[in-house]
């Protein structure tokens, strides 16, 4: 049904009056965890600001430790809507951990006419959680962010996204987020950047990169440019189709992920930075 096995009908699909599919390109940029009213403003001013009217924001965190932060879950999803619906967000993606999540949003949406929508991401935790890929694939309310899973091939990573397109729903995009090896390394996670291509010959999914999880941090490379912004123009040069990176307002004070969100106010220079690479190559 992802476009495995010949078929080659385009799987593109619209939502919110946007178009996604192996020709689009779009930006889901925002917060790794929504933390304050404040901070979630603060990241939908600025992306209107620069003509950007996707996000992403994460309710549900799936953390390492129990004790860490857990994400502010359905209570801050009315507010967080409102606020996008106010400065023009048409698109959220937003990570689920579980199917009463998708009912959650589906409340706090109240879908008759609420100006903003939302992406359902499964994390790369759940990335074979077969039971809540189903559960994604049976609705058709909203689309779907599929993250591959970071200790799986990438053969295994198709088949769940498989899963969700075999209960009906194939409004699927596939995103890269880097994979563990056990060869050590000094980021956070393998960049995976290359599969790009791959995915794009052997499905016909729209393809999404994630460089902030891969890379980890902000560091910089000797020429001053953030290891980050080398491996968002490795993905786009390769022909992604999306790119869902973590911004914060003050990096040092988020609850999850700090280290590698990139500062807000450099949204205008990663964008320039992105719109580059794309002119170029
Ligand atoms: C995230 O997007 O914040 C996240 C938890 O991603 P991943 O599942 O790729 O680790
Ligand atoms: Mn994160």
């Amino acid at each position: 049904l992802i476009g495995r096995h010949g078929v080659l009908t385009d799987l593109g699909f619209t939502y919110k009056d946007l178009k996604f599919s192996q020709d689009s390109f779009h930006i889901f940029a925002g917060l790794c965890a929504v933390d304050t009213y404040e901070n979630a403003e603060a990241i939908f001013k600025a992306l209107k600001e620069n003509g950007v009217c996707c996000a992403r924001m994460g309710a549900y965190k799936p953390r390492t430790s129990p004790y860490d932060f857990q994400g502010l879950g359905k209570e801050c999803l009315p507010w967080l809507f409102d606020l996008a619906g106010k400065y023009g967000i048409k698109v959220i993606v937003m990570e689920v951990l579980s199917p009463h999540h998708i009912d959650e949003i589906r409340e706090a949406l109240d879908l008759t006419g609420h100006p903003c929508g939302v992406i359902l991401q499964i994390g790369t935790r759940n990335a074979q959680n077969f039971e809540l890929l189903k559960a994604v694939g049976r609705q058709l309310d909203f689309p779907v962010l599929y993250k591959r899973g970071y200790g799986l091939s990438l053969e295994e990573s198709l088949n769940a996204a498989e899963y969700i397109a075999s209960e009906g729903n194939t409004n699927i995009i596939f995103c890269l987020r880097g994979v563990r090896t056990h060869l050590g390394d000094p980021h956070r996670n393998l960049v995976d950047f290359s599969h790009v291509p791959v995915v794009k010959r052997l499905t016909r999914l729209p393809v999404c990169i994630d460089p902030s999880h891969p890379i980890g941090s902000r560091v910089k490379a000797p020429d001053g440019i953030r290891d980050i912004y080398h491996i968002t123009a490795q993905g786009v040069i390769a022909g992604a189709n999306a790119i869902l990176v973590e911004f914060h307002p003050c990096p040092e004070k988020a609850l999850c992920d700090g280290p590698q969100a990139l500062p807000l106010e450099e949204l205008p220079l990663y964008l320039e930075y992105v719109y580059k690479v794309r002119e170029t190559y």
